[in-house]
């Protein structure tokens, strides 16, 4: 069963007696452990559509399932939960706790889910670490180390709760190309390990390139797909 099923989604801003319409009208689905990118220009659409596949805001008109629920039908508390056990996000600006460690910012996301053991709290933030290869640097603060480094930090913290989706969007913006094309790895090797579907934006025509699934998106509508196939089942 796909994980996500839009359905002819729009969404409309209003601004004073002026409607901007960013997304007019896009259909596409998405299967589970898929590696996929949305690219497009500066004001194509990608944050208004990543905002809504994650529950932040809601679609003007059409469908829109996400993990099997329905998600214009959550208010604003169901919306949050669902949030909470089904997706992670990683920001252009990384978007660390300064006054939070390496290992606590990771930690950070587990200290909202109820009743969690500290041991299993301690094994998960370890195997994170372990993970992004971060181990070594897991008691520096977010201002000691780089950005490639903090993005790292970004993925195991969306990936600590062990959700279904993460969302990048535009993750790569402040990296140099070299540590951009690492980041993306990174992210293709937990979808690898976790089986966990990275959607990620990008205005950048080389970075897309590392996507298995590439949707472009042109002035609120998708403009096309293409499949690359690779490693996941979409
Ligand atoms: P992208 O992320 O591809 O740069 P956005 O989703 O941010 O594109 O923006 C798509 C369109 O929606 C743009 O025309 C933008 O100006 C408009 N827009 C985005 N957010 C808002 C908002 N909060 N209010 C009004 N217009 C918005
Ligand atoms: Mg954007």
């Amino acid at each position: 069963m796909s994980l996500i099923v839009a359905t002819n989604i729009t969404k409309d801003y209003q601004t004073g007696d002026v409607t901007v319409r960013a997304l007019k009208g896009l259909s596409f689905e998405i299967e589970p452990a898929s590696f996929v990118s949305f690219v497009g220009p500066s004001g194509s659409g990608k944050t208004t559509l990543l905002n809504l596949i994650g529950c932040l805001d809601k679609p003007t008109d059409g469908k829109l399932m996400v993990a099997a629920t329905e998600v214009l039908h959550l208010d604003r508390k169901q919306s949050a939960s669902f949030r909470g056990s089904n997706i992670g996000f990683i920001f252009q600006d990384f978007n660390l706790i300064p006054v939070l460690t390496v290992y606590e910012n990771i930690e950070y996301p587990l200290l909202m889910v109820q009743n969690m053991p500290t041991a299993e709290r301690n094994q998960r933030v370890n195997a994170l670490l372990t993970a992004v290869g971060m181990t070594d640097q897991k008691d520096k603060f977010p201002d000691q180390i780089s950005g490639g480094q903090k993005q790292r930090v970004a993925v195991a913290r969306a990936l600590v709760t062990n959700p279904k989706l993460v969302l990048a969007d535009e993750p790569t913006a402040n990296l140099d190309h070299k540590t951009a094309y690492m980041v993306i790895e990174l992210m293709r090797k937990m979808r690898d390990e976790f089986g966990t579907t990275f959607i990620f934006s990008t205005h950048d025509q080389k970075i897309v390139g590392e996507a298995e699934i590439i949707f472009t998106i042109e002035d609120g509508e998708l403009k096309g797909k293409e499949n690359k196939g690779g490693g996941g089942n979409g």
